[in-house]
Formats: structure tokens, C-alpha cells, sequence
């Protein structure tokens, strides 16, 4: 069986619907998961009613932006992925870089967001930023996936 030093974290990444529109980036964003040796747990494709959008982004009722992102995170189909990695919150969040696409380009050009993002809104990915989060939505994009039952089939090293 395959060996891990350390224990696995699951997170939820997503491709926005503003990179889904590029086959070329969603192509891209698959390549650099892989190379970064994420574990694919579980993916789809799925394309969100305003109110899924509304309900995700609940945190952020009230900001200026929510409208726009509301909108625009039910705009067309999008890719959610369950990763699986050593630190997979944190790293796959770094790899993204920082949520405005223009401040990403300026001090971290070599993230996603700043290679691949349009706006401060259509900035091509979300990532989980706690493990609270994760677990809440993994839950939210994946309502038939138990994370309990996925971790004790695997090898104690993983876990
Ligand atoms: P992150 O996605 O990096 O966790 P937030 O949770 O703060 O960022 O915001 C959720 C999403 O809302 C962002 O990814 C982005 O699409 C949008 N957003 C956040 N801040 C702004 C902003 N200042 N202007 C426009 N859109 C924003
Ligand atoms: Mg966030």
C-alpha cells in the first residue's frame, strides 16, 4: 500500500465559472493539482441556482461586492473538486494566491489568480480557508460524501 508521512487534508477547490468558460484554463488548473501532487477525491461539474450561490456566500451579505459575486458564481458551470494533501487548505490556497486578481499580479505573479484571474469578482477559483470551512463545504458541494468514512478506509499513515 502507498505511504504518507504525514496526514492527509481534505479542502474544497473550485474552478469559477470564468475559468470553466476556458476549456485551455480549466485544462491548465487540472495539470497544476496533479503536479502539486494532490489526491482527486471526488470532482464535478455543476452550475449553481442564485440561491445555492446566495447561500454559500452568506458570510459576505451586505458587501458591495455581493451582488456581483452572487450573480456571477451562478453565471455558468463550474468545477468543484474534494483535494486530498499534506497542509491541502494552506497549500492550495497559496497556489491561488491573494483574492484581488490585480494586487495578486503584482505581488505574487505566479499564482493562479494572478496568471488566470479577470477581476477582483471573476478571479478563477475558491479555496477552503479553514478546516471548519472545508468541512462545511465539502458538505455543501458533496452532501453524499462522508469524510469519516473516506479517512478510515485508509491506511492509519494517511489519517
Ligand atoms: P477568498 O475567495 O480569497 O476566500 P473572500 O472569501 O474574501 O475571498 O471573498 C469571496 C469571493 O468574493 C472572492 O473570491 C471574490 O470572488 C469576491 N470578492 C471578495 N472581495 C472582493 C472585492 N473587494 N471586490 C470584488 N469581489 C470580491
Ligand atoms: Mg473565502
Amino acid at each position: 500500500p502507498l505511504r504518507c508521512a504525514k496526514a492527509l487534508q481534505l479542502t474544497l477547490a473550485v474552478i469559477k465559472p470564468d475559468a470553466v468558460a476556458h476549456p485551455l484554463i480549466v485544462e491548465a488548473l487540472h495539470q497544476k493539482i496533479l503536479a502539486h501532487k494532490f489526491i482527486i477525491v471526488k470532482s464535478k461539474d455543476l452550475v449553481w441556482r442564485k440561491q445555492d450561490s446566495e447561500k454559500f456566500y452568506a458570510e459576505h451579505e451586505g458587501r458591495f461586492f455581493y451582488q456581483r459575486l452572487v450573480e456571477f458564481m451562478s453565471s455558468g458551470p463550474m468545477r468543484a473538486y474534494i483535494l486530498a494533501r499534506e497542509d491541502a487548505i494552506g497549500y492550495w490556497r497559496e497556489l491561488m494566491g491573494p483574492t484581488k486578481v490585480y494586487r495578486a499580479r503584482y505581488s505574487s505573479p505566479n499564482t493562479i489568480r494572478a496568471q488566470y484571474g479577470l477581476t477582483d469578482t471573476r478571479n478563477t477559483t475558491h479555496g477552503s480557508d479553514s478546516v471548519e470551512s472545508a468541512q462545511r463545504e465539502i458538505a455543501f458541494f458533496f452532501p453524499e460524501f462522508h469524510v469519516q468514512e473516506w479517512m478510515e478506509r485508509l491506511e492509519p499513515s494517511f489519517r
